[in-house]
């Protein structure tokens, strides 16, 4: 922005830079954006979060069909005879990415619990 110097009509003074008034709403404008990238970065991380537990889910309960083939019992509720074979969870059994509990089958193979 420039101004005129009020000083004297005859020599032109020009200044270069911005007003408080700019420079504020500046900040405003960067605050807004600033806010609206980050909910929408967030609402992204829960949407793959949930993505991630129901392929969690699928992962799961497959590895338990093929443990009640193999076994001829559903695997223990709470999973912990199908954790420790390498053979169905090579890397561990996951947890939920979403809210970090564990796993837990119904008895009939099915994942409860989990409808996020
Ligand atoms: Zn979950």
């Amino acid at each position: 922005m420039k101004t005129r110097s009020a000083e004297s009509p005859c020599v032109a003074i020009t200044r270069t830079g911005l007003s408080l008034i700019e420079v504020t709403a500046a900040i405003l404008v960067l605050g807004i954006a600033a806010a609206l990238i980050l909910s929408t970065a967030r609402r992204c991380v829960s949407t793959a979060d949930t993505a991630a537990c129901h392929s969690n889910i699928g992962d799961i309960e497959l590895q338990a069909e093929l443990w009640l083939q193999h076994t001829g019992s559903w695997p223990a509720n709470d999973l912990s005879d199908i954790d420790g074979d390498l053979d169905y969870f090579p890397s561990g059994l996951p947890v939920c990415p979403v809210d970090g509990t564990s796993y837990q089958l119904d008895g009939a193979g099915s994942v409860v619990g989990h409808t996020h």
